[in-house]
């Protein structure tokens, strides 16, 4: 009986397919991925930060620009003063009043420029923070890395050998079983279920008897209507 061969060569099928998928999980490879996501994102970290600090060093430039011109008019302006003494009291409060008002637009200059330089400055430490860690990371994840090659290159060749075997006894199929059986594993795994009194052992229904029959005949392929795995009938 075909379908025989059929429950031989699931065997190692799932087999095989269970051990990609461990691979897949493996907590080396696992690891690594997250800490290769972490790089990733402590490098967009970086990026935004270095742009955040250019917009920063910039604004600063301008207001140290700003102020040094107010530095300026401030001298002249105490240099005009000295040399042309107000003559009234009411030119001497305009004076004063402009004195006044330049020193208090460098006051509010300088504090602002205080607290750009303080803000550089946590950015900079944040950058630093940023690359010692990342730095830190790198160097676990190279050192996982070789020792996760090694286990994926050893892991690789038994999945080789276990794909090998598979695909021999996949000759002993015929070609429109072999498809049935792959079409049926896009959507159910594993694709074969044994019947056990009456019951589909894949989803456990009971089966109607009309099925019951057409499997025990043996002439066609039956597939359970609840899961759509092919039903298979060990017999004795
Ligand atoms: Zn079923």
């Amino acid at each position: 009986m075909q379908l025989d061969a059929m429950w031989q060569f699931m065997q190692v099928d799932m087999e095989a397919d269970k051990f990609e998928n461990r691979m897949r999980q493996s907590p080396n490879r696992q690891k690594l991925i997250k800490q290769r996501d972490f790089l990733k994102d402590q490098q967009a970290n970086m990026k935004k930060l270095e742009a955040e600090l250019a917009v920063m060093q910039d604004r600063l430039a301008a207001v140290q620009d700003e102020a040094e011109r107010l530095e300026k008019v401030l001298e002249g302006l105490s240099q005009e003063i000295e040399a042309n003494p107000p003559a009234t009291i009411e030119e001497a409060d305009r004076q004063a009043e402009s004195v006044t008002k330049l020193l208090d637009s460098l006051t509010r200059y300088e504090q602002e420029l205080q607290k750009m330089r303080k803000d550089a400055d946590a950015k900079d430490r944040q950058q630093k923070e940023i690359r010692v860690r990342a730095a830190k990371t790198k160097q676990d994840f190279d050192q996982l890395k070789v020792q996760y090659d090694e286990e994926f290159k050893a892991d690789t060749e038994a999945l080789q050998k276990m794909r090998a075997r598979t695909e021999a006894e996949s000759k002993k199929l015929p070609k429109e079983l072999l498809e049935k059986y792959n079409d049926i594993k896009q959507h159910v795994t594993p694709p074969m279920a044994k019947l056990v009194n009456g019951q589909c052992s894949g989803c456990f229904m009971s089966l109607a008897g009309a099925t019951l029959l057409d499997i025990r005949s043996g002439d066609k392929l039956v597939v359970c209507d609840n899961c759509g795995r092919i039903l298979y009938d060990p017999g004795e």
